[in-house]
C-alpha cells in the first residue's frame, strides 16, 4: 500500500506532490508516461509563465524546472515512462512500463493530475480533402520548439485560444506568413495580452465571426475557404473567400484527458469535462483528489499549480486524518456564468470560487446569494470567456447556507 500516487508530473502533479511532501506526507509516487517530467511545459518556450507565482517572467520549461528541481531535493519518487492503465474506486492503479510490466498499486490517495488534450480535426467536419499539412496548434508547438521542424510557410490559423495566438507569433517568427487566424465567435477565446502582443504586433488579422469551410489539395494542403458566419454561426456562403496556404493549424479547444477517471467511475461536470470537486479538489470517490487541466482548463499555469497546492495539501490531511466533511452546499450558476470550481462546499472555511462567463459582459456585477438572502456582490468593468475570474467568501459568509447561486447582472 502507498501513501499517495500522483498521475501525472506535468506542473500539477509536481506542484500537488511537493505540497503534499510539506505537509507531512513521506512516500508518495508520482507516475508520468513521457521521459521527462515538466508535462506540455516542455514545448511552450515562450516566456510568459509565473508572473502570479514568482512574481517574474518564465518560460515554460524554466517554470517546469523550478518543480523539478524541488521535487528532486525532496527526494520524491517518480516513475518516467510510465503509463497508467485504470483506476478503481477503491484507489487500485494499473500501470505498465518497460522495466516493471504491468503492475499494479494500491494508495491511500490518488491525485489525478493528467492534463488535457487538444480537439481535433476530426471533431469540426469541414467539407473538403485531407491533404497534408492540417496540424493541432501544440502538435505544430512540438515540431517547432523542440524538434526543429517548421511544418510549413504559408499558414492560416482556426481558432484563436491561447495556443493559436502564441502559435502565430511562433511560426512569423520563424519565417513563416500567417495569413489570418479565423474566430468562429465574436470575441477571442484566448488572452487580451496574448492578442496584443502575438497578433496585433504582428499585424497579423484576427477575423472574427469566420470559420474554414473548405479544404483544397490533394497531398498537401493548397488552400483553404473561409466564410462570415451569422448570429447561428452557420457560414455566409456569399461572403466565401479563398485563401492560399501550405499549412492549417487548428486550435479549437482543449479536453480534460478524463479517461481514467471515468474508469474510477468519478463524477464527470458535462460543462467542464473535468470530475466534480468540493474546495479541497477531493471528486465525488473518496481519497481520489483532482487539480490542474484534468479538472477544468487553467489558461495560466500560476493557477494550476496554485490548485495543486489545494489537492497535495488536502490529500495529505485525508492520508493522516480520513474524511471530514461537515457541511455540503452545492453551487449553482446561472447560463451567464458557465461553471464553478469547485462545485460543492463540504467546509465552512473560507473558499475561492474559480468561475469561467459564457459570453463577454461589460459592467457587470457578479451576485451570490443563499436562497433570498444576497451573500456576496462584486462589480467587474469587463468580464470575458478567455479569461478565468475568481471570488472568495468567508467561512462566516457561507456558514449554514444549504445552495449557494451565483448569477451575473448586466446593465
Ligand atoms: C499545447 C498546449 C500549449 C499550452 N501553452 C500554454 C501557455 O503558453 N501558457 C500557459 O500558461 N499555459 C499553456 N497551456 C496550458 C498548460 O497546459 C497548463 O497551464 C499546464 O501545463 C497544465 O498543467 P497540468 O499538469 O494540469 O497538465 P500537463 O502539463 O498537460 O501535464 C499532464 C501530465 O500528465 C501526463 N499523463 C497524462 N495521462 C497519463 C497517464 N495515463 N499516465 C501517466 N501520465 C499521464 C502527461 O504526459 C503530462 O506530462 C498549454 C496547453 C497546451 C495543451
Amino acid at each position: 500500500m502507498r501513501d499517495l500516487v500522483i498521475i501525472g508530473g506535468g506542473p500539477a502533479g509536481m506542484s500537488a506532490a511537493i505540497t503534499a511532501r510539506e505537509s507531512g506526507i513521506q512516500d508518495i509516487l508520482i507516475l508520468e508516461r513521457d521521459g521527462q517530467l515538466g508535462g506540455i511545459l516542455q514545448q511552450c518556450i515562450h516566456n510568459g509563465f509565473g508572473l502570479h507565482k514568482f512574481g517574474e517572467e518564465l518560460t515554460g520549461p524554466e517554470y517546469a524546472w523550478k518543480y523539478e528541481k524541488k521535487v528532486k531535493e525532496l527526494g520524491i519518487e517518480y516513475k518516467l515512462n510510465t503509463m497508467v492503465l485504470d483506476i478503481t474506486k477503491d484507489r487500485v492503479i494499473t500501470a505498465t512500463n518497460s522495466s516493471d510490466g504491468i503492475f499494479e498499486l494500491k494508495a491511500k490517495a490518488i491525485i489525478l493530475a493528467m492534463g488535457c488534450r487538444e480537439r481535433s480535426k476530426g471533431a469540426l467536419n469541414i467539407a473538403g480533402t485531407r491533404p497534408a499539412g492540417i496540424y493541432s496548434a501544440g502538435t505544430a508547438q512540438k515540431y517547432v520548439n523542440t524538434m526543429g521542424y517548421l511544418p510549413g510557410k504559408n499558414v492560416v490559423i482556426l481558432g484563436s485560444g491561447d495556443i493559436g495566438l502564441i502559435m502565430a507569433r511562433r511560426m512569423t517568427l520563424e519565417g513563416a506568413k500567417v495569413r489570418a487566424v479565423c474566430e468562429i465567435m465574436s470575441y477571442s477565446g484566448g488572452l487580451a495580452r496574448n492578442i496584443e502582443q502575438c497578433l496585433n504586433d504582428f499585424d497579423i488579422p484576427l477575423k472574427l465571426e469566420h470559420t474554414v469551410v473548405e479544404i483544397h489539395g490533394k497531398e498537401r494542403l493548397e488552400g483553404v475557404t473561409i466564410a462570415k458566419v451569422d448570429k447561428n454561426r452557420k457560414p455566409i456562403l456569399d461572403t466565401c473567400e479563398y485563401i492560399p496556404c501550405d499549412t492549417l493549424l487548428l486550435s479549437v479547444g482543449l479536453i480534460p484527458e478524463n479517461e481514467l477517471s471515468k474508469k474510477a467511475d468519478v463524477d464527470i461536470s458535462s460543462i467542464t469535462n473535468g470530475a466534480i470537486v468540493d474546495q479541497d479538489r477531493q471528486t465525488s470517490c473518496e481519497g481520489i483528489f483532482a487539480c490542474g487541466n484534468v479538472l477544468h482548463v487553467h489558461d495560466l499555469v500560476d493557477f494550476v499549480s496554485q490548485e495543486a497546492e489545494l489537492a497535495g495539501k488536502a490529500a495529505a490531511e485525508y492520508i493522516k486524518q480520513g474524511k471530514k466533511q461537515t457541511i455540503e452546499i452545492a453551487i449553482k450558476t446561472d447560463g451567464k456564468i458557465r461553471y464553478t470550481v469547485p462545485q460543492v462546499i463540504t467546509d465552512s472555511k473560507d473558499v475561492t470560487l474559480f468561475f469561467r462567463v459564457s459570453d463577454i459582459y461589460k459592467n457587470a456585477k457578479i451576485c451570490v446569494s443563499d436562497g433570498d438572502k444576497q451573500i456576496l456582490s462584486k462589480h467587474r468593468p469587463k468580464l470575458a470567456p478567455g479569461e478565468m475570474e475568481s471570488i472568495t467568501l468567508k467561512g462566516e459568509q457561507i456558514c449554514g447556507a444549504k445552495e449557494l447561486y451565483l448569477s451575473l447582472e448586466v446593465q
